[in-house]
């Protein structure tokens, strides 16, 4: 009997250690093909996105569909971004240590987890309360000590906490919010979704040099709006 306790318990954590590497072996494998293989080369970000277990982020029931290439349903109508637009707005923003980033739509979290893996610290705005609670206990739970997520419209952004080094916008706005572009450090860049809702949707990268901001047209993206109101 005692021996049969110990082979079932074996047994289990072999399966749970297999459960896990399956989910590193189908990150790194996203990795390599998903993110590197089109052209995102900023070690730090292709580190922060092996680091982050993105399966963590998404519903149970889509856990094995968490690396695929292509963004998932995470309820209230919201969704977790594609792990490539994930990178490359990442990798623009140019990320280091020492730094404080603004995200406006915290989401699940896992874009806000993959800037807290490279920056000194996150700050997070969510305008749906549900969502902005749970991603806060998803965090906590994994131990992000640097992200300090908030329950309002992030259109005014975190003017406590300005000026940012540089803005992740990840829900699509018709124009940019003046007072995230108030709230960027002069040499600090923004990175937003800009266009009407579902539609002809651009990503646009802004930066404020000696006090002269700039605009510039990346790619086209389909983003969930950018809602306002709380
Ligand atoms: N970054 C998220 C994905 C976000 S989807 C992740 O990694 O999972 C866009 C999010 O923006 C949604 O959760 C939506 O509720 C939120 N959002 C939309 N308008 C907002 C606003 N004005 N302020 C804050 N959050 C907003």
């Amino acid at each position: 009997m005692k021996s049969l306790i110990i082979i079932l318990i074996a047994l289990f954590t072999s399966l749970s250690l297999v459960q896990s590497d399956e989910f590193r072996y189908k990150r790194e494998r996203m990795v390599r093909h998903q993110i590197e293989g089109r052209g995102i080369s900023d070690e730090s970000t292709l580190k922060a996105m092996k680091n982050v277990q993105r399966h963590l982020f998404v519903p149970e029931e889509l856990k094995q569909n968490a690396y695929d290439d292509r963004p998932l349903p995470i309820g209230y109508g919201q969704t977790i971004s594609q792990p490539y637009i994930v990178a490359y707005m990442t990798e623009i923003i140019l990320p280091r240590k020492g730094q404080k980033v603004l995200e406006i739509g915290t989401g699940s979290g896992y874009q806000a987890a993959v800037l807290a893996e490279i920056v000194d610290t996150v700050y997070t705005i969510e305008i749906i309360t549900e969502l902005s609670n749970s991603a806060e206990q998803r965090l906590k739970k994994l131990n992000y000590k640097n992200v300090y997520v908030k329950n309002a419209d992030g259109y005014y952004g975190w003017k406590e906490a300005a000026p940012f080094d540089a803005i992740v916008v990840t829900a699509a706005a018709e124009f940019v919010p003046p007072p995230l572009v108030e709230q960027l450090k002069d040499g600090g860049k923004m990175i937003i979704p800009v266009g009407s809702p579902f539609l002809n949707q651009n990503l646009v990268l802004i930066e404020k040099k000696k006090n002269k901001v700039t605009s510039k047209n990346l790619i086209p993206v389909r983003f969930v709006p950018f809602t306002r109101g709380k």
